[in-house]
């Protein structure tokens, strides 16, 4: 490899998934965007997606929910398929709705049963603020103290080994949100199984990101965000994932609302008004879906369909690795990468430790047109988002980085 200019144009032109960053909104001012681990980029068909409801709104008004171009009484499950073949569910299994905290608080209220000597909510570390304050706040909404049973740790299948019998259930991130680690997930599933706990993943940065198999896996519930690798907006709409051997016990207790009842007698409220949950994850649903919010969602996976999340990953790889090998030519010591170096632990995004100045140095970088992100006190997150980042993108980044830190 020379990484040259030239090259990288090369690499790109031979790229078979190069053509959909033309399906992207790249913003004018910013046009090298390595950010869609923190907020994805418009598609362009999202303003048609959202027009086409405002129409039927406007149009149609409450005869839209039948008549529209898309009903809006069972619009949610369109979804279902195209969320199913990202995270590896059958359509019983996925459903979008609400955020992903608000979906982590619903799957804990079924999924998280602690008895006296078992009470524990394992969550792996570096942890995101939300997953901590939800499994806290489980704990004590059920009467347990979070100082004796929520247990943090970067060691997951050592602290299963040591203390899975005080642990009711793990909430995994399969990649970490700070250091972009790919954890061993069969691994994980297969301790977690072992010592009887149930086992949840958060998959805010892992969907759209790596390929997964909840199902295949075993596990018994997920969550995740849409406006991230999903490219669905601000506070998109987010999902989650019960595994169908749960999704058909219509006795597990749940938060309930009307529209996780049975859609045959939904209507029916005066008549029927005994709670009967619909089959599978739908059954966890509370309101009617927010269609304005979800049309987003629908242009960007219909772009993941096309693309394909296996082709995805392995451009992913590719470009990771472009970008890991000029980073490794930057000035001595003052890069240290968090992320693991082998491409099998990780998902696209790099993350380093920046010596000095490492605010400054992503202002300079915002300036001169280039978008990564920066965590306190001194990390930066780097993701070149394989549906519309290239090589050229990795390579401006790299040179504009060389000049700043060499001044
Ligand atoms: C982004 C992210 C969230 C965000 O939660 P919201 O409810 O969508 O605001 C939660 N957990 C992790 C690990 C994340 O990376």
């Amino acid at each position: 490899m020379r990484f040259d200019e030239a090259e990288a144009r090369e690499l790109d032109a031979a790229d078979e998934l190069g053509r959909f960053r033309n399906s992207f909104l790249i913003p004018p001012t910013m046009p090298v965007y390595l950010c869609g681990h923190s907020l994805g980029l418009q598609p362009k068909r999202v303003r048609d997606c959202l027009h086409s409801e405002l129409d039927d709104w406007a149009t149609l008004g409450v005869e839209a929910h039948f008549r529209g171009k898309h009903p809006w009484v069972d619009y949610h499950e369109w979804f279902a398929g195209p969320l199913g073949r990202l995270v590896g569910g059958g359509t019983d299994e996925v459903v979008a709705m609400n955020s992903l905290t608000v979906n982590l608080h619903l799957m804990l209220q079924t999924f998280y049963r602690p008895t006296a000597e078992r009470a524990g909510i394992l969550i792996d570390e570096p942890a995101f603020p939300s997953d901590r304050f939800a499994a806290e706040s489980a704990i004590r909404c059920k009467g347990h103290d979070p100082d004796r049973w929520l247990i943090a740790t970067e060691d997951i299948a050592g602290e299963l080994d040591r203390r899975g019998n005080e642990i009711a259930t793990v909430v995994f991130n399969p990649v970490n949100f700070l250091t972009g680690r790919l954890g061993d997930v069969t691994e994980v599933v297969r301790l977690a199984k072992k010592h009887g706990c149930v086992i949840g993943f958060d998959c805010a940065h892992a969907v759209g990101n790596v390929p997964l198999s909840l199902h295949d896996w075993g596990v018994d519930f997920a969550v995740w965000c849409s406006y991230k690798y999903l490219n669905s907006g601000p506070g998109a709409v987010g999902g989650c994932f019960v595994h169908r051997k749960h999704g058909r016990n219509a006795a597990l207790p749940r938060l309930a609302g009307w529209w996780g009842h049975d859609p045959a007698t939904r209507f029916r409220m005066q008549l029927e008004p005994k709670f009967v949950p619909q089959p599978g994850a739908d059954g966890w649903q509370l309101s009617n879906p927010p269609i304005l919010a979800l049309a987003p969602l629908r242009a960007s996976l219909e772009l993941f369909d096309e693309a394909g999340i296996d082709r995805l990953r392995a451009k992913a790889v590719r470009l990771t690795r472009y970008l890991e090998a000029m980073l490794d030519k930057m000035p001595a010591g003052r890069l240290e990468q968090l992320t693991p170096r082998n491409p099998d632990q990780r998902g696209t995004m790099l993350t380093m430790r920046i010596a000095r100045g490492a605010k400054e140095l992503v202002e300079r970088l915002s300036e001169r047109g280039i978008v990564v992100d920066f965590r306190e006190p001194d990390v930066i997150r780097v993701a070149p988002a394989p549906l519309y980042n290239n090589h050229q993108d990795c390579w401006q980044f790299a040179r504009v980085l060389q000049e700043e830190l060499g001044r």
